[in-house]
């Protein structure tokens, strides 16, 4: 019988390294005593800097105040992803659209997007229809400018965040060690293993041999321990995604008074580039592929995209990126978190929740010092349910793309692979909307989310289930034009349109 763990150590000290810290720290027994072990030589990827709304919740659960949160990381409210550029409508014109983190109601009891492709919306596209964070992204608004959220017919808000991500490991590394983490600053050069191929301890260049019980992988692409030690298979996801590329940027705000509340992604010619707004800077990259274009024409494209918008001499810093993940992340008693555990390109933000789900998932699975086998199946389940789901949703902003103004747009469309999962399911939306009963295990991405990317992209007005949709009978005009008329007076009932993002911030 295993004897409960006395201890956890953690290797690497970006964000995940002290993500999980902090988090087990705050959940486990004082008896468990953690030790976080980081390199002083290897800096950390210094980028991952947009969230999902699971955000504010970990903040709260790790007992972390918002407010000093914000100030020291210079973060704003995020309330979805705006995508420009990354398909055209019937005429040939390129559009862009807002993911917003609001769902779409249902009237009478139908999905709204079955009336608005029943009937349009004049000029409204289909998310101003319905969230009222698409009307605070044209105006500059915050999520906290709605008026009274409890009078608020809407789904209840929901909002992310944008954040220095350096200044957030060293928000974390400081409240860790004051709630007693003990922190080495040292390279793990070398990895003992047992008899039985298990971790037994970590070689560490100035302080010598450092036993492990339990030992958690966070030493970023390289996966010091999870690849390079315990030498778990890596499972490439390169025929699904393309993109292994990418190079960053700051670049100070053009008009720091209009913060965005979103994140942008904007279609170039061999990937697409974020901008992350936060408060005193822009962080900005292209995430390209590397089969389409040379680091050199990468960079001159992604200057020419950023124009005046980026100060002369600017040298974007490039990054290579490992597209896949450990075919288990946890092997034998070492637990692989973060960017040594995989990563799925940053089109929708998911490495830091990610990692996130990993920590609550182990703290549900915790195992005792015999590392049971069932335990371990169960997190390695979870984690795989997580990466399929990621996979699928941003496989679908690629594979649903009809650009053909370049090889890349179009290689992306018909050479990388979809699952078999998504192309059922893409097969079956063209003939009905995506419904709560088409995803299994859907964690953050529900099919509300979908909906939302099919009409973002105009898909069901391009070829894609045009003709084909079926309208539940259900379906009235009157009812629509009676909600698509009462909409402005909802929206003004609901936003502040006097409080800005950047008010908002300053006032936090
Ligand atoms: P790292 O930050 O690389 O940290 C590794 C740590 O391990 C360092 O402290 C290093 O010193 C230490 N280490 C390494 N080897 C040793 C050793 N031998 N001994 C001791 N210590 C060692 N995520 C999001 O959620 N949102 C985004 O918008 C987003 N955008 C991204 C954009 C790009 C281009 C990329 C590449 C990633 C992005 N990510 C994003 C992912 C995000 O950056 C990472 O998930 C996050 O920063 C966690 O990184 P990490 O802690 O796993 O690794």
């Amino acid at each position: 019988m295993g004897q409960p763990l006395s201890s956890i150590t953690i290797v690497g000290g970006g964000t995940a390294g002290w993500l999980a810290a902090v988090y087990l720290r705050r959940a486990c027994a004082e008896r468990i005593r953690i030790t976080l072990i980081e390199s002083p030589n290897i800096p950390t990827v210094g980028v991952g800097e947009a969230t999902v709304p699971q955000m504010p919740f970990t903040l709260r659960q790790i007992g972390l105040d918002e407010r000093t949160f914000f100030r020291r990381c210079d973060a704003t409210f995020k309330t979805g992803v705006m995508f420009r550029n990354w398909n055209t409508d019937r005429k040939g014109k390129l559009v862009s659209y807002l993911n917003p983190f609001s769902n779409a109601p249902s009237l009478d009891g139908v999905s709204i997007g079955n009336h608005f492709h029943a009937f349009g919306a004049g000029k409204r596209d289909y998310v101003s229809c319905y969230s009222p964070y698409a009307h605070m992204a044209k105006a500059f608004k915050g999520p906290f400018s709605f008026k009274d959220p409890k009078a608020d017919p809407m789904p209840k808000p929901a909002y992310a965040y944008h954040l220095n991500a350096v200044a957030f490991a060293k928000l974390l590394a400081e409240v860790g060690t004051e709630r007693g983490i003990e922190h080495v600053l040292d390279d793990v050069d070398d990895v003992e293993l047992d008899e039985r191929g298990y971790v037994a301890a970590l070689q560490l260049r100035e302080r010598g041999r450092h036993p492990v019980e339990l030992v958690i992988d966070c030493t970023g692409f390289r996966g010091r321990i999870i690849r390079e030690a315990l030498d778990e298979p890596f499972e490439d996801y390169s025929d699904y995604l393309g993109n292994d590329r990418a190079m960053a940027l700051q670049i100070p705000h053009t008009n720091p008074e209009k913060l965005p509340p979103f994140t942008s992604s904007t279609a170039l010619g061999a990937g697409w580039s974020w901008s992350v707004p936060l408060f005193n800077r822009v962080g900005t990259g292209y995430v390209f592929s590397s089969a389409h274009r040379t680091d050199d024409e990468a960079r001159d494209e992604f200057l020419a995209h950023l124009g005046a918008a980026a100060p002369p001499g600017s040298e974007p810093r490039v990054i290579p990126m490992r597209i896949g993940r450990s075919r288990r992340a946890w092997v034998k008693n070492c637990i692989a978190m973060g960017l040594s555990g995989g990563f799925i390109e940053p089109l929708e933000s998911t490495a830091i929740h990610m990692i996130d789900q990993s920590i609550r998932m182990l703290l549900f699975n915790m195992p005792s010092t015999d590392y049971e086998a069932p335990v371990r199946r169960r997190f390695n389940r979870l984690v795989d349910d997580l990466y399929g789901e990621v996979r699928d949703f941003i496989c679908l902003h690629y594979r649903m793309g009809n650009r053909e103004d370049s090889a890349y747009w179009i290689d992306a469309r018909t050479e990388l692979k979809i699952t078999d999962r998504l192309a059922e399911n893409l097969e079956l939306w063209q003939y009905q909307l995506p419904t709560q009963h088409d995803l299994e295990s859907a964690q953050l991405f529900t099919h509300d989310t979908y909906q939302t990317v099919l009409f973002g992209k105009r898909c069901y007005e391009n070829g894609y289930g045009a003709e084909r949709l079926n309208t539940p009978r259900e379906v009235r005009a009157g009812s629509w034009k009676a909600y698509l008329r009462d909409a402005d007076i909802r929206f003004a009932k609901i936003v502040d349109y006097k409080g800005d993002h950047h008010r908002l911030l300053m006032a936090l």
